[in-house]
C-alpha cells in the first residue's frame, strides 16, 4: 500500500517540488513561508488552495505557539488532510438495480485503464457489471476495453462506427433486463471535429435517463494527476456540462505532483472515489486525505 506514497514523493522530489525540504531549516520565519509558498505552487496546488494553506498555517501555529520545524510541518499536514477530507468518500453501489455509472475523461487521461480497474474493484466486490462502448468513435477504444472485458469476464455493448448514445441505451436496457448490478458506460474523449464533445455527453447523459428515469446515479471524470491546473479546468469544464458526481485521479505514481487534489478540494470539491497509482489492473486506490497530505509532505 506504501508503494505509490513513496512514487509519489519521488516524484515530488523529482519536481522540485518537496515540501518536506522546506522544513529542513531550523527556524520558523517569513522566509520558510515564501519557501512553503513555492514548493507548494510547485506541487500544483495552485494561488487559491496555497494562500488558504499559508492561512490556515500562519493561525495553527499562532494558536500552538508552535516554533519547531516538525511540529509546524504536522500541522501542515493537518491542513492539507482538512482541506482534503470533503473529497474523501466511497462510490456506493446497490441502491439501484443498476447502477449506471457513466464515465468521462480526455483522451490519455487513463479512462479506459482506469474503467478496467474499476470493474476488477467490482467484480472482487461481487458485484456484476456490463461495460457499455460508447466511445464508438475510437477504434482502439473499443478494442481496449474489449481487451479488459475479456480479462475480467464481463460483457460488453457496443461496436466501433456505432451511435454513442443508443449504445448507451441499449447497455442500460440491457442491464434492467439482466439484472446487472452496474453499468459502466465509456464515452469518447474526443470526437471528430464537426461534433461538440459537451453536447454529444449530455446526449448520453438525457439518453441513459430515457432507459431508466434514476439514471445516470454517477457521472465521474477521469484526470490525469500530472497535467496539474489543466486538470483543474476539466474538472471544472466537465462539472459544469454534466453535473459530477465522482472523480478518479490517476497516474499518482510515477512524476505526479499531487497537489492539483487540494486545487480541486478549494475550489470543486467533487468526491475522489479512486487514485490511480500505476498501470496494472490493481493499481487502484481508494483516496484517504489523512494518508494523501502525509504522502504530499514526504
Ligand atoms: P484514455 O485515453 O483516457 O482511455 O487513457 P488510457 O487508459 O489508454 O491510458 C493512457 C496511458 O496512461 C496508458 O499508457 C496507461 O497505461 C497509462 N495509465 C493510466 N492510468 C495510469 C496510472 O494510474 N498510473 C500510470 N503510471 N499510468 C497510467
Amino acid at each position: 500500500r506504501s508503494g505509490w506514497m513513496q512514487r509519489l514523493r519521488g516524484g515530488l522530489r523529482k519536481t522540485g517540488g518537496s515540501i518536506a525540504a522546506v522544513f529542513s531549516d531550523a527556524r520558523i520565519d517569513d522566509a520558510l513561508y515564501d519557501e512553503l509558498e513555492d514548493a507548494l505552487l510547485m506541487a500544483d496546488t495552485g494561488i487559491k488552495a496555497t494562500q488558504h494553506l499559508l492561512d490556515d498555517l500562519r493561525r495553527r501555529v499562532k494558536e500552538r505557539r508552535s516554533t519547531e520545524p516538525t511540529a509546524v510541518k504536522a500541522l501542515l499536514a493537518d491542513a492539507i488532510a482538512d482541506l482534503l477530507k470533503p473529497l474523501e468518500k466511497p462510490l456506493v453501489i446497490g441502491q439501484h438495480t443498476p447502477t449506471v455509472i457513466m464515465v468521462a475523461g480526455v483522451n490519455g487521461a487513463g479512462k479506459t485503464t482506469s474503467i478496467g480497474k474499476l470493474t476488477k474493484h467490482l467484480a472482487d466486490a461481487k458485484a456484476t457489471v456490463l461495460l457499455a462502448a460508447a466511445d464508438t468513435f475510437r477504434a482502439a477504444a473499443r478494442e481496449q476495453l474489449g481487451v479488459w472485458a475479456d480479462r475480467n469476464l464481463v460483457e460488453i455493448i457496443g461496436q466501433q462506427g456505432g451511435d454513442p448514445a443508443a449504445v448507451s441505451f441499449d447497455a442500460v436496457t440491457a442491464g434492467k433486463a439482466r439484472g446487472k448490478d452496474v453499468v459502466l458506460v465509456d464515452t469518447a474523449g474526443r470526437l471528430p471535429t464537426q461534433l461538440h464533445l459537451m453536447q454529444e455527453l449530455q446526449k448520453i447523459k438525457r439518453v441513459v435517463q430515457k432507459a431508466d428515469n434514476s439514471a445516470p446515479h454517477e457521472v465521474l471524470l477521469v484526470i490525469d494527476g500530472n497535467t496539474g491546473q489543466n486538470a483543474l479546468a476539466q474538472v471544472r469544464a466537465f462539472d459544469d456540462a454534466l453535473g459530477l458526481t465522482g472523480l478518479i485521479v490517476t497516474k499518482l505514481d510515477g512524476t505526479a505532483k499531487g497537489g492539483v487534489l487540494a486545487a480541486i478540494a478549494q475550489e470543486r470539491p467533487i468526491p475522489v472515489y479512486f487514485i490511480g497509482v500505476g498501470e496494472k489492473l490493481e493499481d487502484l486506490e481508494t483516496f484517504n486525505a489523512r494518508e494523501f497530505a502525509q504522502a504530499l509532505l514526504g
